[in-house]
């Protein structure tokens, strides 16, 4: 059976007080069903509930268990997939339709932590791209044209800008995104779950849907105990699906990434970071990071497709916050741990209807805290009669994602991005060394 508690971290252990909630052990019927407590499962049940729909959420672990309760807590527009790249492939105005939907993902993160009355949850606005190596003097006009482009409000930051915040010469240009945020991601998780069941929606944890089959017009969910019949389902069970659709769980690539919190560093850390929001480098597995608790440093970073926990965790994360600001000195890691994040090979996420009545809202990747709204604000409109929204995702497909082979392809392509990123940064300050000598 399931875990019960949550994995030990920051989060966790700031978390709301929290009881698990009873398993489902009875046969149930609903508009809608939805696998997962995830944001991708609790938002698409928040709006349909809120739209008046009976609504089911079945957990396997605990409410915010998987990624959404131990992320980075940026919440941010774009995806995963890079928008240059969106523009390449789809064109510019579907590109920038995407876009939007992804920032109506922001909006509906924004208002629900208001509608929610939980400001504590919102812990900083604005974030910082930071690029690693010299963007050239093209950089500013680039970023303003691609902004324009996709309707965004992020905007160019010269180098000199960026070191009056954050004390390190690795960075260099940076893009400035006032509309992003960093939040309490557990406890928005736990808090998206009560307002579900205060619409009248039940959720159940430490409930896995290990079956799916049709039933007459509907669907039916088996659990171990109990079922859910349903005319319409959605699996948003992230990596982890397992056997209620294997099919659909074989699309999705887990890959590893870590989270690490420092102790208390005093005023050390506010003379590195001058900085409130988020930040992340633009690195293809880079380093994300933000202050938290006033002088405790939340650092992300590293990604891999074995998911057992490194026996070095801590020591990893320490070198790597060392290696950017090492006037930091000593420092203590209070708490470090793992995550799994679902990739497509596409690196964009599965939002859509795969079969009548049954959708899906998964594979969100590294970019996912505003995209899971935005999935879910597409799918719940599906169900309530309106697929455009679904239509922007279309597509992306469900398609195999290469099981043990797939992982071994990511993990040999991460490497040599990784490889790449560091030739890049180690031929510039080669250059810059010839010519100051
Ligand atoms: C360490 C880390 C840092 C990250 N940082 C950021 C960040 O700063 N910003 C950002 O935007 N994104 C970030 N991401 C990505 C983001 O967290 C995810 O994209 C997002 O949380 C995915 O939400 P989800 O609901 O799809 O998946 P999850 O949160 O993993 O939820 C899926 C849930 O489904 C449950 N489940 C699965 N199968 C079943 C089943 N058969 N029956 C019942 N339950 C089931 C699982 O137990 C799980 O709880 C990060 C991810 C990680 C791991």
């Amino acid at each position: 059976m399931a875990e019960v508690d949550y994995p030990a971290s920051w989060y966790a252990a700031t978390r709301d007080a929290d009881e698990p909630r009873t398993p489902l052990a009875t046969r149930e019927e609903a508009d809608v069903a939805v696998v997962g407590g995830g944001f991708a499962g609790l938002h698409t049940a928040r709006l349909l509930a809120q739209q008046g729909k009976r609504v089911v959420l079945l957990e396997r672990r605990r409410i915010g268990w998987g990624a959404s309760g131990r992320n980075g807590g940026f919440v941010g527009p774009g995806y995963a997939q890079r928008s240059g790249a969106l523009i390449d492939r789809l064109g510019l105005d579907h590109a920038r339709q995407l876009y939007a939907q992804s920032q109506r993902g922001v909006t509906i993160v924004h208002n629900a932590i208001t509608e929610l009355g939980r400001p504590d949850i919102l812990m900083g606005t604005g974030k910082l791209s930071v690029s690693r190596t010299d963007q050239g003097a093209g950089f500013a006009d680039r970023t303003r044209k691609l902004a324009e482009q996709l309707g965004a409000s992020f905007e160019p930051w010269e180098t000199s800008r960026v070191r009056a915040v954050l004390a390190t010469t690795r960075y260099h240009q940076a893009i400035h995104d006032p509309t992003s945020f960093h939040i309490h991601p557990l406890n928005f998780a736990l808090a998206l779950a009560a307002a579900i069941e205060r619409r009248g929606g039940k959720v159940y944890d430490r409930t896995e849907a290990i079956e799916l089959a049709r039933d007459g017009g509907a669907w039916q969910l088996r659990t171990q105990r109990g079922s859910v019949r349903a005319p319409h389902v959605v699996l948003a069970g992230n990596a982890d699906l397992g056997a209620v659709h294997p099919r659909i769980a074989r699309a999705v690539l887990p890959v590893a990434t870590y989270v690490a919190v420092t102790g208390k560093l005093g005023p050390r850390l506010g003379e590195a970071i001058r900085w409130t929001g988020a930040i992340s480098d633009t690195r293809r597995a880079g380093d994300y990071y933000r202050v938290v608790d006033g002088d405790r440093l939340l650092w992300g970073g590293r990604i891999t497709t074995d998911t057992t926990e490194p026996r070095r965790l801590r020591a990893m994360m320490r070198s790597d916050i060392i290696s950017v600001y090492p006037q930091l000195g000593h420092i203590d890691i209070a708490y470090a741990w793992p995550g799994i994040m679902g990739y497509a090979p596409h690196k964009m996420p599965q939002v859509g209807e795969v079969e009548p009545g049954l959708w899906i809202c998964s594979a969100f990747g590294g970019h996912g805290v505003a995209q899971t709204a935005a999935g879910a604000d597409a799918v719940a409109a599906g169900i309530l009669g309106d697929p455009s929204r679904c239509h922007l995702f279309a597509p992306f497909g469900t398609g195999w994602a290469g099981g043990a082979a797939g992982r071994a392809a990511t993990q040999l392509a991460y490497w040599g991005l990784q490889m790449r990123d560091w030739w890049d940064e180690k031929r510039q300050a080669q250059n810059a060394e010839t010519l100051r000598t």
